[in-house]
């Protein structure tokens, strides 16, 4: 009789929910049996898919590239086409929806199953290696014994940016929002008061789109060292022609910058966008990140990260429509510029902050000031119970950029002593720093793919 396994999901957002998907239908001998456990009880939504965001918290992903199977690109379109939503498959939809489209596959999956998968309202908080088993614990008491552990915890709050971690005051103020998906942060706000958003990315978009649906008048500012905003999405372009294999031979930052330059010049004299050429070279960011040593890794942090965010975490256009109608109207300022100190005065905060390049210091008054800076790295020692438990126990570390948890290409962690987990793997944006680009649905769903075929093996 062939071994059977069990894998424990920590976590049923998106990662998980494509993994549990992904694994069963991989599993043709059926070996596996399945247990996701997600601490809200909503499975499928996560942070970025769940029912709390709103209807113009859109997707960045046109719903053909977000379908759960590699072999079935119109599923998600077709979940859509029977809730009678008039969508094409290059809309870019609400959020919620890829939420309810996850869950209602789980629910599918679960029901046709035969017991191999369960979905489980607790939250994992410990896990302790047995020989071959992992035994681990819930916050409710359960004892779950697995052959296999898949941590699919998520994204970590912002880390507190200097100017407020100098002060307990600041960061304990009613004014300060640690939290920028904490959406009810404004339900109190009154309609004329002004906002500083500290960071200029999607989270940043996504908070002025909520504002402008609340008929707010305040001024915003959204300050962030560049002052970039992100692109945004153009119309569907043909396809531009792979030039990774000669990114990759290239090896030095410098002339894959040179190899970039001249595919956009040459692209741009067929009447072809930016966007064709940015969007060929994605299957390769991995491979790219993967192959560059310490010094490569840093230049790319140090002098094109900010760039590659813009040009590749794109705004849909009807978020970047609000955008720029409150920039033109002049109720969004969006400033480069370094915050040099918070002061708390009453029931405001007291911004101050430089201009990029100049020693002059400016002060924005707000009522809200919410930290947009994109998700802390600080996995061991801000991450969940179960994340700070198995770094005490020794089975995980940092990788090598310290972006989040080490691992190997499949997904494998690996501890501070350079041990590999065989039975204990993260997906998604939890090992950022070991694959780069895998914070995103269609390269978390290839993860996932990737994952289940090694697992059936
Ligand atoms: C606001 C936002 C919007 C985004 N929009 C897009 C987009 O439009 N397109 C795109 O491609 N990517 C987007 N992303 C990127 C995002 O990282 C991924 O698409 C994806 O949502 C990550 O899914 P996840 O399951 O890893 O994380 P999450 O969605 O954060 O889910 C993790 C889940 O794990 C649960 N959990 C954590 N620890 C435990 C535990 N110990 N036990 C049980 N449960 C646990 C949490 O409750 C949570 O539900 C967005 C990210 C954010 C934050």
């Amino acid at each position: 009789m062939s071994r059977k396994f069990h894998l424990l999901i920590a976590g049923g957002g998106a990662s998980g929910a494509l993994l549990a998907l992904n694994l069963l239908r991989a599993d043709a001998a059926k070996k596996w049996t399945i247990t996701l456990a997600e601490r809200s009880g909503h499975f499928g939504g996560g942070l970025a898919y769940g029912a709390h965001n709103r209807a113009h918290h859109l997707l960045n992903v046109r719903v053909k590239q977000l379908s759960c199977f590699a072999d079935e690109p119109g599923h998600f379109h077709q979940f859509l086409a029977s809730t009678a939503r008039t969508v094409t498959p290059d809309d870019f939809v609400p959020r919620s929806y890829f939420g309810e489209y996850l869950a209602h596959c789980l629910q599918q999956a679960v029901q046709q199953s035969e017991g191999r998968l369960q979905l489980l309202h607790d939250e994992i908080i410990s896990a302790v290696k047995h020989g071959d088993e992992i035994r681990c614990g819930t916050a409710s008491g359960v004892d779950i014994t697995a052959t296999h552990l898949a941590l699919a915890c998520g994204n970590l709050l912002p880390a507190p940016p200097a100017a407020v971690s100098a002060s307990s005051e600041v960061a304990a103020h009613q004014a300060y929002e640690k939290n920028p998906w904490h959406y009810d942060a404004f339900n109190h706000l009154p309609a004329q008061a002004d906002v500083v958003l500290i960071g200029s990315g999607l989270t940043m978009a996504d908070l002025v789109c909520e504002l402008h649906s609340r008929g707010h008048k305040g001024k915003i500012i959204s300050i962030s060292p560049h002052g970039f905003l992100p692109a945004q999405h153009q119309p569907p372009q043909p396809a531009w022609p792979s030039f990774g294999d000669e990114m990759l031979a290239a090896g030095d930052l410098g002339t894959q910058l040179h190899i970039f330059r001249s595919q956009l010049e040459k692209a741009a004299a067929q009447g072809i966008g930016w966007t064709a050429v940015t969007d060929s070279l994605r299957p390769y960011l991995q491979k790219l990140w993967l192959q560059g040593n310490d010094g490569w890794r840093n230049d790319f942090m140090q002098h094109l990260r900010h760039l590659w965010g813009v040009a590749r975490h794109r705004l849909p256009p009807a978020t970047a429509a609000v955008v720029y109608e409150c920039i033109a109207r002049r109720q969004l300022t969006v400033a480069a510029g370094r915050i040099t100190a918070i002061e708390a005065h009453a029931g405001l905060l007291h911004v101050h902050w430089q201009p990029r390049g100049s020693s002059e210091t400016q002060t924005a008054i707000a009522a809200k000031v919410i930290n947009c800076t994109g998700p802390s790295s600080k996995w061991l020692s801000e991450g969940n119970t179960l994340v700070k438990q198995m770094a005490a126990a020794g089975y995980i570390g940092y990788d090598r950029s310290a972006l989040g948890l080490n691992a190997n290409e499949t997904g494998q962690l690996i501890s501070a002593n350079d041990e590999v987990q065989h039975n204990i793997i993260a997906l998604g944006p939890m090992i950022r720093g070991v694959l780069w680009e895998i914070t995103a649905v269609p390269e978390i769903r290839k993860q996932a793919e990737m994952l289940a075929e090694t697992l059936c093996r």
